[in-house]
């Protein structure tokens, strides 16, 4: 009888454990008339299979082609296995044993089969905000510590009722081992309040939740990774008042819209970006906005485009259901500090913000931002990368050692490198407070422990007052034996370009963004290096100007249109008929320009970003921003990309070659006095860098031999940048590196930093 069996044993690794999984196996092995088991082991999912050879080959196969959607195998190892005549198969109890090396899911959608169930009368869990199954729900957010069980999340407080555990225990039932299954029997609920923490009785709060809104509230909603701040997106009122409380002026606001209908009447939906709005993810996709959209203009002032998502969790989908054009939801804090996932710390901190609390008690245990993803080049690309992205590894062509990256300072994220997978955290925000400091550690402590990484080395930015290196620089006290590497922030970003891309250079990077500390100690950020994963070579960059006002620069981009005129002409720009100079006055241009050319509290900066704001300045877009990269935001949304004609691009012959910045501030100034566009002016400034560093790139392929280039930093958030130069760099026989995992920003800048580290060891 054995004659004709075959057995197999199979080793599964990847995100394949609290996904559904061993059901999977099972199921398949019964449909195949199978025996044999499979269960949990430290590193993923281990299975003996027997019976016909037909069978058994189908097994393999179907394991693979049809795992379940929110599996991730990364590995399979097959093997031939003495035939043991087991007589069916079964599902073998978790031995308890170490399960680190297995990854964890993110956070991810309700199914389209839980929501129906959802909106079934019949079903016991109609209208039950935290309804999911093994294929939906929360992961990320909700552990912390490993195995992937309940007990290690925060549905331990909720005993499961006895319906629920059937289905929890049934192997064949699609909430066998959902570890946040529930129902209203059992699980969390969801209770309003005022501002006051005084309770709103109410039968349904989310009905209720809708009637506020739609009265203009301004409501606090506990999401999935942490809180939003909501109001009906149609109304003006509603929206000012939200950025008056909020303090955020101009910066645009997400939306979410019900469907992909309310979506389209807000924007304009590619075959692309429809699947990236409908993706298990789900993260706010960056929409060019239709001029006859519903919603209020103050949603996203000076903006071409719109950030919309679509609901994620059974309570979006609940109070989308209210009949909405659009709510806005955006992240719940106050400008600069961490989103919002504790009750008591909503109320407190939100307590001047929101009208009303709708809250729920399944706590949030890490806070995980919503991502934003933009199409660009063909291809996605991150610009905050987040919720239902993390923890999914960077995969790397090399393994490492255990390094800790700790980011720079804006949009800070830390990475963690285990073996050959790179594990970028969530969006920490902006080191620049206390309480985003905490949140940092938390989530070094909390990636570090869930996937069992203790590091061997700690990687930082070079900028000394960067609060992350100067954690970096503490940990020096507390464990002394671990090497801390400085990465130079340029080539981190670099670095990172060529690692999510499987490359280990050289390339010539062309690293883009508004700061960054040099290795000679001034601000760069206009640098083309020759970079490979190790080390990397400035080969040019745009020429130093001073910053005067040092900081006050950034915020006024009016300082840095000073500092450059004054360099192009001298103190005669000051009696050129410039608007921004009638807008500030000519005093106090004065002034800046004379600091600058004294080199008073005027520190030299090479940066790109300083460029793009002091155009946007000239043309009079605007003088002061209120968060950072808004003059560059406005100044690429204006661009006539069909304008004719660039400025002059020239560099010196010295190295590393200076690029000259006064031939283009000269070109601008022209066109203002010829009576040219804002807008001409900006395609024509696009075109010019695009152009210009084309032909520099030509040059620099020559000197070198180097026929790869990677493209990072902040400036590749411009879609007219990134797209030009990939189109034209590529045309002349290059092959060119862009980011589509991690944002080319500085959200990306730990996944660098670790690499280099990785290779310095
Ligand atoms: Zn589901
Ligand atoms: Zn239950
Ligand atoms: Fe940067």
């Amino acid at each position: 009888m054995t004659g004709d069996r075959t057995a197999l044993t199979i080793r599964v690794s990847g995100i394949v454990q609290g996904v559904g999984f061993r059901p999977h196996v099972f199921s398949l092995a019964k449909r195949l008339d199978l025996a044999g088991d499979v269960s949990n082991t430290a590193d993923g999912v281990l299975i003996h299979v027997e019976g016909t050879a037909g069978s058994v080959d189908a097994f393999s196969r179907d394991l693979v082609e049809k795992a379940p959607p929110l599996s991730r195998i990364t590995h399979v190892e097959t093997e031939p296995s003495p035939v043991i005549n087991a007589a069916e198969f079964v599902i073998l109890e978790s031995s308890g044993a170490d399960h680190r090396a297995t990854l964890i899911s993110p956070d991810v959608t309700v199914c389209k089969d839980c929501v129906r169930e959802m909106f079934d009368p019949k079903d016991r869990r109609f209208r039950y905000p935290f309804i999911n199954c093994t294929n939906c729900g929360p992961r990320y957010t909700i552990i912390d510590d490993i195995p992937y069980d309940r007990p290690n999340t925060s549905m331990r407080r909720f005993p499961m009722c006895d319906a629920c555990r059937e289905e929890y225990e049934n192997p064949l039932d699609r909430r066998f081992h959902a570890q946040p299954v529930a129902c209203p029997a059992c699980g969390p609920a969801v209770s309003l309040f005022d501002s006051a923490k005084i309770p709103i009785p109410a039968i349904d709060p989310v009905q209720k939740a809708i009637d506020l809104l739609k009265e203009g509230r301004i409501l606090a909603i506990k999401g999935l990774g942490g809180f939003h701040l909501a109001v009906d997106a149609a109304g003006d009122a509603a929206v000012t008042m939200l950025r008056h409380r909020k303090r955020r002026e101009e910066k645009p606001f997400a939306l979410m819209a019900k469907d992909l209908a309310a979506v389209r009447a807000l924007a304009w939906t590619s075959r692309s970006e429809t699947r990236l709005l409908t993706s298990r993810e789900r993260p706010i996709v960056l929409l060019c906005k239709r001029e006859d959209h519903p919603v209020s203009r103050f949603v996203a002032p000076d903006n071409r485009y719109f950030g919309v998502m679509l609901p994620y969790t059974p309570l979006h989908y609940l109070l989308m259901e209210g009949g909405f054009a659009a709510l806005v939801m955006t992240s719940a804090n106050l400008s600069e500090e961490p989103i919002c996932i504790d009750n008591d710390d909503a109320f407190e901190r939100l307590a001047e913000i929101a009208d009303y609390f709708l809250v729920h008690d399944r706590d949030i245990l890490l806070r995980s931002d919503d991502s934003i993803v933009r199409r660009a080049a063909g291809a996605d690309r991150q610009m905050r990368r987040s919720r239902g992205y993390v923890p999914v590894p960077v995969f790397l062509k090399d393994s490492h050692a255990p390094v800790l990256a700790v980011g720079g300072a804006l949009k800070n994220t830390v990475c963690l490198l285990k073996g050959n997978q790179a594990f970028v955290g969530q969006h920490v925000g902006d080191l620049e407070n206390l309480r985003t400091l905490e949140f940092f550690e938390l989530t070094v402590r909390h990636l570090s422990r869930i996937l069992d990484v203790t590091p061997e080395i700690i990687a930082h930015d070079l900028h000394p007052d960067y609060l992350s290196t100067r954690w970096a620089l503490e940990q020096r006290e507390k464990r002394p034996e671990i090497p801390l590497v400085g990465v130079q922030h340029h080539h981190a970003h670099i670095a990172a370009c060529l690692a999510e891309n499987k490359v280990d250079g050289p390339a010539i990077g062309l690293s883009f963004d508004g700061t960054g500390y040099g290795s000679d100690g001034a601000v760069w950020g206009g640098e083309v290096l020759l970079a490979d994963l190790t080390g990397f070579i400035r080969l040019a960059h745009l020429d130093y100007t001073p910053m005067p006002g040092a900081a006050a620069a950034v915020k006024g981009p009016w300082r840095m249109a000073a500092a450059y005129l004054s360099a192009a002409f001298g103190g005669e720009f000051l009696d050129m008929d410039l608007p921004f100079i009638h807008a500030v006055g000519r005093d106090k241009t004065a002034v800046a320009a004379q600091m600058a050319a004294k080199g008073v509290n005027a520190p030299p900066t090479s940066s790109l970003g300083r460029l793009f704001d002091a155009v946007a300045a000239m043309v009079g877009l605007r003088s002061r921003v209120t968060f950072e990269g808004q003059a560059a935001m406005q100044l690429e949304m204006i661009a006539d990309v069909q304008a004719r004609g660039a400025y002059d691009f020239e560099w010196s012959t010295d190295a590393p070659k200076r690029i000259l910045v006064a031939p283009i501030i000269r070109g601008v100034v022209k066109d203002i006095a010829d009576g040219r566009t804002p807008s001409e002016i900006s395609g024509r400034f696009h075109a010019t860098l695009i152009r210009g560093f084309t032909r520099l790139c030509a040059a620099l392929m020559k000197e070198t031999g180097v026929k790869e280039a990677a493209l990072s930093g902040g400036s590749f958030q411009n879609a007219i940048l990134l797209t030009g130069l990939l189109r034209a760099l590529t045309q002349i026989g290059f092959t060119v590196h862009t980011h589509a995992l991690v944002p080319p920003n500085d959200g990306g800048l730990s996944l660098g930093q670790a690499v280099v580290a990785g290779r310095r060891k």
